[in-house]
């Protein structure tokens, strides 16, 4: 008989992980809480590490028409509108890592995942919140919210960020604020003026700030989100008129602001994450295994939160395969799958952070930054140990 396992939660992570598991021939049943799936109206960038994964899932040739495929990134000075650096992406990321490097919609990728998953047979519930869990006994259990309750070999842990599971299981508190706020914003492309299009990746950087500018939706919509250092407020995924974006982008060139005054709604978006993972009891606890932002949320300044939550339920399909649940117990397997992920995962988040502090650097240290970028060229913005994937 297949095992099973209950996943927690219908983002990204949760539906890679349904994708996944029924790739290695589990049943699946996931529970999302939410009244259906969604996700916001915002872009991503997914790296070759994470393509080639969705490229070997099938999911790949669904998604690829609605993305965009960038021939470039262009990292700019901000403050006087220089280029710093550039990276040939477009037919030399296919070419030098096997997987193309696209910028998507999220609500594209969230929805050829969703696709993926019903049509491989994985049973998929909205409106249904897992309350609680025990993970050490002969079957992982899950109560949900009003009380029924759920069992299966495995528990795949996908609740993001603010996991009130891995509060269970790891106990180590909320994901602190990092005092970072995200303004996002999406621009159909044909109302833009001629010189604010573009087709590449773009990444302004500014002191406490940055912006960071793409096309999604095969080239009909701008994707535009800025970093500012500031105080977050309540809650998170505000509507927002921009007013502290706009006055941080006051002192930048020209074509930066005028960027920013042609959006009229933002939304605003407190950035969370967590030090780094320290061991790989963090990903793993019994017949539970954590994936994405409850497992390893990071500063979105490598753009590799989705493309590790990718990561890591391709991770998981290899040790499910192998795990028959006798010479290779639930438990072990997933222990092995926490093994496997969680250093590659820890130097992901390291590296946002740094990244987080040279883009927003002042002072001599941004002079410093843009003198040893112009030195570095091409080499400082390519990430082989990253694109080639685990
Ligand atoms: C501004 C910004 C830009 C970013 N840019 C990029 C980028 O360019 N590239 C990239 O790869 N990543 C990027 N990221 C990161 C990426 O968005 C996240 O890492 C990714 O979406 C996390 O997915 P997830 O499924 O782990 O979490 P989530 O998307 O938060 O999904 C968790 C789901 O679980 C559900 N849930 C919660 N609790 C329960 C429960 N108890 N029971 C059932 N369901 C539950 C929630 O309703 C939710 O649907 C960015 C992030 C931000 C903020």
């Amino acid at each position: 008989m297949a095992q099973d396992v209950l996943v927690a939660g219908g983002g990204i992570a949760g539906l890679a992980a349904a994708v996944a598991a029924r790739a290695a021939n589990w049943e699946v049943r996931l529970f999302e809480q939410a009244p259906e799936f969604s996700e916001v109206g915002a872009g991503l960038q997914l790296g070759p590490n994470a393509t080639r994964v969705l490229g070997a899932w099938g999911v790949l040739e669904q998604l690829q028409p609605l993305a965009w495929q960038p021939p470039r990134l262009s990292v700019r000075d901000a403050l006087d509108g220089r280029e710093l650096g550039s990276l040939a992406l477009g037919d030399s990321a296919q070419q030098r890592y096997g997987a193309p490097y696209l910028t998507v919609h999220r609500a594209d990728l969230h929805a050829t995942l969703l696709q993926a998953a019903s049509r491989a047979g994985a049973w998929l519930r909205t409106g249904l919140r897992i309350a609680s869990v025990r993970v050490d006994g002969e079957l992982a259990q899950a109560q949900l919210e009003g009380g029924a309750q759920v069992e299966a070999d495995a528990l795949a842990v996908a609740d993001g960020v603010w996991s009130r599971l891995r509060e269970q299981l790891v106990g180590d508190g909320p994901a602190p604020a990092t005092g970072h706020v995200a303004y996002r914003a999406l621009l159909p492309m044909a109302r833009l003026p001629a010189r604010l299009r573009g087709d590449e990746v773009q990444a302004w950087l500014g002191p406490h700030m940055h912006l960071v500018r793409y096309p999604v939706r095969a080239g009909e919509a701008l994707n535009v989100v800025g970093f500012i250092e500031g105080r977050a407020g309540a809650g998170w995924d505000h509507a927002a008129q921009g007013d502290a974006l706009r006055a941080a982008a006051a002192g930048l060139c020209g074509e930066l602001q005028a960027l920013v005054e042609a959006v009229e709604v933002w939304r605003m978006w407190p950035v969370h994450d967590r030090d780094p993972v320290r061991a790989a009891g963090e990903m793993a606890r019994g017949r539970a295994a954590l994936l994405g932002d409850a497992a390893h949320p990071m500063r979105p300044y490598l753009a590799q939160g989705a493309g590790m939550a990718i990561e890591d339920a391709w991770a998981l399909q290899q040790v499910m395969a192998v795990c028959d649940g006798r010479v290779i117990d639930v438990p072990t397997a997933l222990q092995r799958y926490a093994l496997n992920r969680w250093q590659r995962c820890a130097r992901v988040q390291r590296r946002s952070r740094r990244n987080g502090w040279i883009f927003h650097a002042d002072g001599l240290l941004r002079r410093a930054r843009n003198l040893a970028m112009a030195a570095g060229g091409e080499p400082l913005l390519d990430l082989p140990w990253l694109y080639h994937g685990t």
